[in-house]
């Protein structure tokens, strides 16, 4: 069967970068059946980032791409923007422990002023090094997801967050140190999730699932919220490295053409978990065919 007309089919997280394929990678998820596109923002330059005038135009560059990609293929790009976690190690070499905190600070206050002013649906990429740190740059990182996660509750938006896996006692400490700053559950999601952890068991936490084959499969029987994602990464200097931005298209006509009888569950990923973490329904009419 097709899928119908009025289901969107979204990819939860993804980077494109103006210098890669950009826009053009754009057409293709278009192309494959894409209709809207979480983009997130990400470094544009090489070496460390030092200062909040950088991040002021790296959120810029993710906002300019988002309305070349509406206008250009039609898609929905919605922006999300924080300062990376991991750019604190870097920038701690550059300008010390201290400076580069205080700097990661004040982007976050930025992003958290673009989340008020409607720029930005979400403060993302927020969290830990997904690898091991020393002990001093590792609290300095955990003191700034505390700082990202007290920023996104006062902007009244949902935190993405960039961790290792997580199984449900990861889950619970991650709900634990949200609650321990009054964020609200249920706008709290794990971005680049691998294993499957049924809601019960989530503590509250949105997985958001890589769109491998096998998880696409095993999450369709799960209860929501939860999303599908690629993490597309647009570095022409990595081709292959991640997932094509044509896997969620993909993986909805899938689901279409060996098991009709699923269709309506991509409504979960694809309309009702938008709805209950991010407040807002994407409409698939506002995307011409
Ligand atoms: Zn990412």
């Amino acid at each position: 069967m097709t899928l119908p007309s009025d289901l969107p089919v979204v990819d939860h997280h993804c980077h494109l970068a103006p210098g890669g394929e950009g826009v053009r990678a754009a057409a293709r998820f278009r192309k494959a059946g894409g209709t809207h596109l979480f983009l997130t923002t990400q470094s544009y330059a090489k070496g460390p980032i030092v200062r909040l005038e950088t991040y002021r135009e790296q959120f810029e560059t993710t906002e300019a791409l988002a309305k070349a990609i509406r206008t250009e293929t039609g898609v929905v790009a919605y922006v999300v923007v924080a300062p990376y976690p991991v750019d604190l190690i870097a920038a701690s070499v550059e300008i010390g422990l201290p400076a580069a905190l205080d700097l990661h600070r004040a982007a976050l206050d930025l992003a958290g002023q673009w989340a008020r002013d409607g720029r930005t649906v979400a403060l993302g990429e927020v969290g830990r090094a997904h690898f091991p740190v020393a002990p001093d740059v590792a609290a300095a990182i955990d003191e700034a997801f505390v700082y990202a996660l007290g920023v996104a509750r006062d902007a009244g938006c949902p935190a993405v967050v960039h961790s290792e896996d997580l199984d449900a006692d990861g889950m619970r400490g991650l709900a634990r140190l949200a609650s321990s700053v009054s964020f609200p559950l249920g706008r709290l999601v794990k971005h680049y999730q691998r294993s499957i952890v049924p809601a019960e068991a989530r503590s509250g936490v949105v997985p958001s699932f890589l769109a491998r084959r096998d998880l696409c499969t095993a999450s369709l029987r799960e209860d929501g919220p939860w999303f599908w994602e690629t993490d597309f990464l647009d570095d022409p200097g990595r081709p292959g490295a991640v997932m094509d931005i044509e896997t969620v298209p993909k993986r909805a006509r899938t689901v279409a053409d060996r098991s009709p009888e699923d269709v309506e569950r991509l409504r979960i990923p694809f309309v009702r978990s938008i709805e209950s973490v991010y407040g807002f329904t994407p409409n698939p009419e506002a995307v011409p065919p």
